[in-house]
């Protein structure tokens, strides 16, 4: 039987009332016009004000990707079609045996708390994956440096909450994903962002060299990166590596993308797999390494990713998750291990196909006149750019979601050096692809190109 709760006797209603109205009386603006009138009108407006974000909040931005798919999901609501190129998310189902994997946990009972940085034959099954796919031996990582989280991006963020000390100087690439920005925000450090080369496959290195300094906390890196595609030819993750060392410097290197690398960019790094400071001699101790299974495995709503650092900073990272998330979901990484010890031959299919919408769009884009598209050799993502309109890539990508019907982000949802540009993703099928392209193509075709 429902149950309400009882109203209060009317002796104590009308006592509760005579509260409420002298609460409303003491706070409502004096009209006295002195002095002490308008100060005491300050204290008492002070304590009714709305919400004031505090500093560690205050600069905090979205992902632009959640706005413009908000605003693409209106245009549906209204009826109209829309083409989604904005998404950075596999299209592919998760494999089925991982998804197995992940059901039969949780028949088997595993719904209960794990240990805060993860299983222990989760963490085996990455320190063997990460030593294999960095051309280590097999025993190179220990588990004691792996902490499992939920999805790759706590991997980022608890990290550089450890790392980072008020002040900090934090070097990033600009254009570059915002999560980076935001955790340097949080932390209190001073965000000091890259300027990319034009082909935006690495940092401008002489760019690099002008801002690196002891100041230097942390470098990040994104090799693959979102939302660009590049990948850092080995020379300048080496120049990085030195520099670090030589500036007594962490990096952490978001290697999210590290399986979806294509070999035959224009930075070919001849084996199908980007560079990582990580196996550079002397850098295990001053480096982070992020991945995990979001893109790699098509998992991004089973949230589940991982970092490798030094043991000692691994333990002050458990703490974090220990006191934030708690644990990570113990099918989720039941299904992980299946993901890593299981078959392969889906990943390389998987690229494969990547290729192929790449080389698609690429070839499509630079075939509209004032659009140009470098190839990127990673990731799943196109850069183009449109700057020959004249107009800004916010514009841009205004113009062509609400004239063209096809939802893509504009490169400043990335940082300020992203001027100019547009970012596509290739997750879709080739049917979306040739319709979202053919769109682009409609959309500015219309324009006067301003400058070539
Ligand atoms: N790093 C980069 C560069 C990414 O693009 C993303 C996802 N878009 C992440 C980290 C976050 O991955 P996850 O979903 O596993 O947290």
């Amino acid at each position: 039987m429902a149950t309400t709760r009882a109203a209060p006797p009317p002796s104590l209603a009308r006592r509760h009332r005579a509260l409420r109205d002298d609460h409303l009386a003491r706070a409502r603006p004096s009209s006295s016009t002195s002095t002490l009138g308008r100060r005491r009108d300050r204290a008492v407006s002070a304590t009714t004000r709305a919400y004031v974000p505090t500093d560690r909040v205050s600069e905090l931005q979205s992902e632009g990707a959640y706005a413009v798919l908000a605003a693409a999901q209106a245009l549906e609501r209204e009826g109209r079609d829309i083409v989604h190129l904005e998404i950075g998310q596999p299209g592919f189902p998760t494999p089925s045996h991982v998804a197995r994997a992940g059901i039969d946990a949780i028949d088997a009972g595993k719904t209960k708390y794990s240990s805060p940085d993860g299983i222990p034959t989760l963490k085996e099954s990455i320190a063997r994956y990460v030593s294999r796919t960095r051309g280590l031996d097999d025993d190179a990582v220990s588990p004691d440096e792996v902490v499992v989280g939920p999805g790759a991006k706590p991997g980022l963020f608890f990290p550089a909450l450890a790392v980072i000390s008020p002040g900090d100087e934090v070097m990033y690439p600009d254009p570059g994903f915002p999560t980076y920005k935001a955790m340097i925000q949080v932390a209190g450090g001073v965000p000091v962002p890259v300027p990319l080369r034009a082909d935006g496959a690495s940092f401008d290195m002489d760019a690099f060299r002008a801002k690196m300094s002891p100041k230097t906390k942390l470098v990040v890196l994104n090799s693959p990166a979102n939302p660009t595609g590049g990948v850092m030819p080995a020379e300048d993750v080496e120049a990085v590596a030195a520099a670090a060392k030589e500036n007594d410097a962490w990096v952490l290197s978001d290697e999210i993308y590290s399986r979806l690398v294509y070999g035959d960019g224009e930075d070919d790094t001849g084996n199908a797999t980007a560079s990582s400071v990580f196996n550079i001699p002397g850098m295990r101790d001053r480096t982070i390494l992020v991945d995990g299974f979001s893109k790699t495995y098509c998992m991004t709503g089973w949230r589940l990713g991982w970092a490798v650092m030094p043991a000692a900073l691994a333990k002050k990272v458990e703490l974090l998750l220990v006191h934030s998330v708690g644990c990570t979901a113990t099918f989720t990484q039941e299904a992980g291990i299946a993901a890593l010890e299981g078959p392969q031959d889906g990943v390389l299919e998987m690229v494969d196909e990547y290729r192929r919408r790449r080389d698609f769009v690429v070839g499509a884009l630079n075939e509209i006149p004032g659009v140009e598209c470098p190839t990127p050799a990673g990731a799943f993502y196109a850069f183009p750019d449109v700057s020959a309109f004249g107009k800004s890539s916010k514009e841009i990508a205004d113009l062509l979601l609400a004239e063209g019907g096809v939802a893509v982000l504009p490169g400043t949802d990335f940082g300020a050096n992203g001027e100019g540009k547009i970012r596509l993703s290739y997750v879709g099928d080739m049917e979306t692809l040739r319709e979202g392209c053919a769109r682009i193509a409609a959309t500015l075709g219309k324009l006067e190109i301003e400058r070539s």
